[in-house]
């Protein structure tokens, strides 16, 4: 089952980039199948995601979701399956 991904995995993902300040993930949405790029930056609260969201498995593989899926069909159950 996979989560929206946790601020302790991006905490690693910001140090192991270092000096960065905001890292970029592409891929197809697992919902829609677009191509799908996300900006993720660190902001004084935590984080915040542009053009879409991630999510981890507990495989370790991330789950892109463009923007629109997220909005119009959340963290739906089918992420489930997609695993
Ligand atoms: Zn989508």
């Amino acid at each position: 089952m996979a989560t929206l991904i946790k601020e302790a995995t991006l905490d690693r993902m910001f140090n192991d980039a270092v000096g960065k300040k905001h890292l970029k993930q592409s891929g197809q949405c697992y919902c829609c199948g677009s191509d799908v790029a996300i900006k993720i930056e660190r902001t004084f609260r935590g984080y915040g995601f542009h053009g879409g969201v991630l999510y981890e498995s507990n495989t370790d593989q991330f789950l892109i979701q463009c923007e629109h899926c997220f909005k119009n069909i959340g963290h739906s159950n089918h992420l489930g399956d997609a695993s």
